[in-house]
């Protein structure tokens, strides 16, 4: 039997390992994806881009800053590495081999959010001819306009700030708020205790700011429903206005109900999941049981321990609930710098407690133990 030679065993694989040995995340990431390119223009001579993989970090990284290989390398490979530095990252228009458009360049009236080097962000819309201004100086948007994500801008006194398209989470931090919103701390623990999933039918009231609205319609997609109920008119006009500005529209799948919860008519049986926030919770436990088919979950949110006091005291008084569970949601930011890797020195301290439970046919015998 004959050795292999080198340039049988080399494979895709062993080229993306060879990358993934540089010492700097930029390096390999460059080369991983010099790798993928020249994969997808058909090349074959895996030796030479073998060759290539063992030169050194220095001398790659400088080749990566200009475009050039030193000489030594296959020339057709030089010249792909040049090819590939014009493209990376891609200056093309995505948008017609994407459908969501998501890798395409900003553009103008989109929302953007701004980073600075403490990692504060700002949310701002981009207008042709007009300027970002705070207190790290200006940014003309239409440097930004036309630029792709993660681009780095620099402000008139010489700062950089990064562009993104704003989370979710990020736009509920920033939106206008009137009445107290559920943090993003709070309703993503909501979400998964609640089991939101595609699809549900979800009851909440009162919808206030509509942060908690935008979470629960994010999680129930276009196949879910939303009723929310809330008495002020003023409020859901707000609503309206940051879910508007968020999704570009108002989804037909939430219908808002200028009333008190304790007036809905709602079918019995009717919601997959309900989710409370109320300043008197009690007031809608009721109709939340009714509209609230078995299997189903309540989920309650309530800033202080009286209003979660009476909220279990009712719910296991109607015997139609079993796994009732209170959680706090405590968020600790660590901050990692050198040999500083420590919890951050601050933290939200307090927003709600969050009452969970699962709606029981009526009428069971069953002895709930979960807090005796
Ligand atoms: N979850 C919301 C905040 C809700 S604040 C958010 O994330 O933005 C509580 C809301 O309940 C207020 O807007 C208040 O007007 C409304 N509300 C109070 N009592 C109500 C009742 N009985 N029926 C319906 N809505 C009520």
């Amino acid at each position: 039997m004959t050795e292999k030679t080198p340039t049988e065993v080399i494979t895709w694989k062993a080229l993306e390992y060879a990358a993934g040995r540089r010492s700097s995340a930029e390096l390999e990431t460059y080369l991983r994806a010099f790798i993928a390119f020249c994969r997808t223009q058909g090349w074959h001579d895996l030796a030479a881009l073998h060759h290539l993989l063992m030169a050194d970090d220095d001398v790659l990284r400088g080749a990566m800053r200009t475009g050039q290989l030193p000489p030594g390398f296959a020339p057709e490979i030089a010249t792909l590495w040049t090819t590939f530095h014009r493209l990376w990252p891609a200056q093309v228009d995505l948008t017609e081999r994407e459908p969501s458009g998501r890798r395409r360049p900003f553009q103008d009236g989109e929302w953007v959010v701004l980073v600075d080097r403490k990692g504060r962000s700002y949310l701002t819309r981009l207008e042709p001819g007009k300027n970002f201004t705070f207190h790290l100086g200006a940014v003309a948007m239409d440097a930004i306009i036309g630029q792709r994500e993660g681009v780095a801008v620099r402000t008139t006194r010489g700062e950089s700030l990064l562009v993104f398209r704003p989370t979710l989470r990020d736009y509920l931090l920033h939106m206008p708020r009137h009445a107290q919103v559920v943090y993003p701390k709070d309703s993503a623990i909501m979400a998964m205790w609640g089991d939101l999933f595609p699809g549900a039918r979800v009851l909440e009231s009162g919808l206030g700011s509509g942060a908690l609205a935008m979470v629960i319609l994010r999680m129930i997609g276009p196949d879910g429903v939303l009723v929310s109920y809330e008495i002020r008119k003023d409020f859901i006009r707000r609503a309206q206005r940051n879910i508007t500005r968020w999704l570009g529209t108002l989804p037909d799948n939430h219908k808002i109900y200028n009333e008190d919860i304790q007036q809905a008519r709602v079918e019995p049986e009717s919601f997959d999941r309900v989710f409370l926030d109320l300043p008197t919770p009690t007031v809608g436990l009721a109709p939340a049981t009714a509209a609230l088919r078995p299997g189903g979950i309540l989920v309650s949110l309530s800033p202080t321990v009286p209003q979660v006091q009476q909220t279990v005291e009712w719910l296991r008084a109607s015997h139609l609930y079993a796994c009732i569970e209170v959680i706090e949601v405590l968020l600790r930011p660590w901050n990692i710098r050198g040999h500083s890797v420590r919890p951050a020195h601050r933290m939200v301290a307090h927003t709600a407690f969050i009452v969970v439970a699962r709606r029981i046919l009526p009428g069971q015998q069953f002895v709930d133990d979960t807090y005796i």
